[in-house]
């Protein structure tokens, strides 16, 4: 039996991971949950799962909550119920699942407590990929990939050593807008933009995928994960999200992972490796689909992704300030505060301005992420 934590289980990977859970009753024991502000799901949660522990954002959300927990489980709120969840616990695993780099205290905190990481919450890796990294190596501790670009990364290289590696390629779907080309995309309402093609996902990372920034962040993780150049790193379009990625080895063959998009599949793999389970996803049927299509990714139609290759070689603070600037950029998107190619305009002054601090310790990662933030919503 594995004890697991869920940073974040009220969102789309916190909710898919306690299905994965609920389909394997016999394989995990759920030992803490944090959620953000949906209190009735959380509550749900807690009366299903019966975790020790809980958190929920705030303290007068912890006080609602309170009266409906079972007993034996102890109720925090606030950043500190957030570390109480990563690291206070018997759990083995933590699934990080919060969004955005306000997971990055938490992750820290849980890889210094000696737990094994199922990493969704990409943008810690990108706002601070070489103190995660050298945490996690200083620990002895996993960090097992949950985005489906690495998962599928992570699989073709079972048994293989980075050294015999040619190059790596993501695929991207191309998100809500890839048929339209930038003329189109002025005047794109948020609704359009949060209908994904493939994948049913958190509103951050649908607009992350229209705009191409969330495969500029698998890029930036990739880096970090499996501690490639970037030079070795590419990313193709591929609009049926069925390969997830793939490796190319010096001898040119190739191997790829595909399945069905679903988050439950690279969820589950994380939690269970090296061991694979029956998974509540449908099978693939190569037959019916019949045809996959490439296109070769165009920097120009989608200049965040070059925004985020530029942070990544630049290193340092860099991925901190494209990160936080993207952030608030989406969010004042969301509430309709500037429109949809003011995003990318945002993180590029942002990046302008910034002067980029080599080998930041977490106190300058901290200041560099606030920066970015009060830049970001002053533009
Ligand atoms: P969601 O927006 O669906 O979920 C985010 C979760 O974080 C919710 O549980 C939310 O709580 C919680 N949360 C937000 N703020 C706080 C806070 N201050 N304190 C405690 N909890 C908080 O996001 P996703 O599940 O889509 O994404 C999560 C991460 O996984 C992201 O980094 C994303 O890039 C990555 N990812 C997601 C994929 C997907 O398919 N969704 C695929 C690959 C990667 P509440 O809802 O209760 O407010
Ligand atoms: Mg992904």
């Amino acid at each position: 039996m594995k004890r697991i934590s869920i940073l974040g289980s009220t969102g789309s990977i916190g909710t898919q991971t306690l299905d994965v859970v609920e389909h394997h009753p016999e394989q995990f024991i759920v030992e803490g949950l944090a959620g953000g502000s949906n209190l009735q799901l959380l509550i749900e949660q807690v009366q299903k799962f019966k975790p020790r522990k809980v958190s929920i954002s705030t303290q007068s959300l912890a006080e609602q909550l309170a009266p409906y927990v079972p007993e034996g489980t102890k109720v925090y709120y606030g950043d500190e119920g957030l570390v109480e969840i990563a690291a206070g616990t018997d759990a083995d695993y933590i699934v990080t699942a919060l969004v955005g780099s306000q997971g990055l205290h938490s992750t820290l905190a849980a890889i210094e407590a000696g737990k094994h990481i199922a990493l969704a919450n990409k943008e810690t890796l990108v706002s601070a990929g070489h103190l995660v990294t050298a945490a996690a190596k200083r620990r002895n501790v996993m960090l097992l990939p949950v985005d489906s670009e690495h998962s599928a990364i992570f699989q073709c290289l079972n048994g293989e050593g980075t050294g015999d590696v040619r190059k790596i390629t993501l695929t991207a779907s191309g998100g809500s807008f890839r048929d339209r080309t930038r003329e189109q995309l002025h005047g794109v309402t948020v609704e359009q933009a949060l209908q994904h093609p493939n994948w049913s996902m958190g509103a951050k990372i649908t607009i992350d995928s229209a705009t191409m920034v969330n495969k500029g962040l698998e890029v930036i993780e990739a880096h970090w994960l499996f501690g490639l150049d970037y030079s070795r790193i590419e990313v193709i379009i591929h609009p049926e999200s069925i390969i997830h990625s793939f490796v190319e080895f010096n001898d040119h063959s190739i191997i790829a992972q595909l399945g069905n998009p679903d988050m439950r599949v690279p969820i589950q793999y994380a939690l269970t490796y090296p061991h694979r389970l029956s998974n509540p996803s449908r099978p693939l049927n190569l037959a019916e689909i019949g045809k996959l299509h490439f296109r070769e990714m165009d920097f120009d139609r989608f200049p965040c992704l070059r925004m985020a290759y530029d942070s990544g070689k630049a290193g340092g603070t860099a991925t901190t300030v494209f990160n936080a600037a993207n952030e608030v950029a989406v969010d004042r998107f969301l509430k309709g505060e500037i429109a949809f190619l003011q995003i990318e305009d945002i993180i590029a002054r942002t990046l302008d301005k910034h002067e980029t601090a080599a080998d930041p310790d977490l106190e300058q990662i901290t200041a560099a992420d606030a920066w970015a933030r009060q830049t970001a919503r002053n533009i």
